[in-house]
């Protein structure tokens, strides 16, 4: 698949909904693609990134940033603490803040900078024991905390699991941000971003249909 096929199919899926082109966002994840690809993505004229590693994206974002304009990149993975200082410099938003300590320490550094990323708060939808996210009932608690922290929170994000079917777990998502008057959905990968969209995502994350297979030789 290619990026224009993708575009395509995000154009039609915004139709199907009727809903606005203009506020679903592709996010091109590029986590592990060699440069060359991201370079022919980027010079496509395609400005918005996700990367799910602090390091990798310190590895490569600051010369791409360097070699094309307004390019956005957002943190899709977990983050550590002790990197949260480092994904603030890198990153335009951070889709991974799923639990207390991180949030304090994003406030703290947010005050003592004066700038944070655009956040979205983690949800595990699926209450996987392996994954990251506060689960569903504890979502309305941690909201309110990270606002009551001043923190810049856009939305929610999640990662429904493998085998289930993905639509509910959007539909559970979009019912958290509403009652809690979220307007940011980042929600929908390769295999199900078109479902996403019908059930109001605003940003999908896609790797593989735009990039190709990762190869994690
Ligand atoms: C890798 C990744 C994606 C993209 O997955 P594809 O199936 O390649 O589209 C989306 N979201 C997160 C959090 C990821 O880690």
């Amino acid at each position: 698949m290619s990026l224009t096929e993708i575009e395509a199919r995000i154009d039609q899926a915004c139709i199907a909904a009727g809903r606005d082109r203009a506020d679903v966002h592709l996010i091109a994840v590029s986590k592990v693609q060699p440069n060359e690809r991201v370079q022919a993505v980027l010079s496509q004229g395609h400005r918005h990134f996700g990367e799910n590693k602090v390091q990798e994206a310190a590895g490569k974002w600051p010369d791409f940033r360097a070699a094309f304009e307004d390019v956005k990149v957002d943190l899709i993975g977990p983050l550590q603490t002790n990197k949260a200082r480092q994904a603030i410099e890198l990153f335009d938003a951070i889709h991974s803040v799923d639990r207390p300590k991180l949030a304090k320490t994003l406030a703290r550094l947010a005050q003592e900078t004066g700038a944070c990323p655009d956040l979205f708060i983690q949800v595990n939808t699926g209450e996987e024991p392996q994954k990251a996210g506060v689960i569903p009932s504890d979502a309305d608690a941690f909201i309110a905390d990270c606002r009551a922290m001043d923190l810049p929170v856009k939305g929610l994000m999640c990662l429904p699991p493998a085998h289930e079917e993905p639509s509910l777990h959007f539909a559970l998502l979009a019912k958290i941000a509403e009652r809690n008057g979220l307007a940011g959905l980042s929600m929908g990968m390769s295999g199900d971003f078109e479902s996403a969209i019908a059930l109001g995502a605003t940003h999908v994350r896609v790797g593989s249909a735009i990039f190709g297979e990762r190869d994690y030789g």
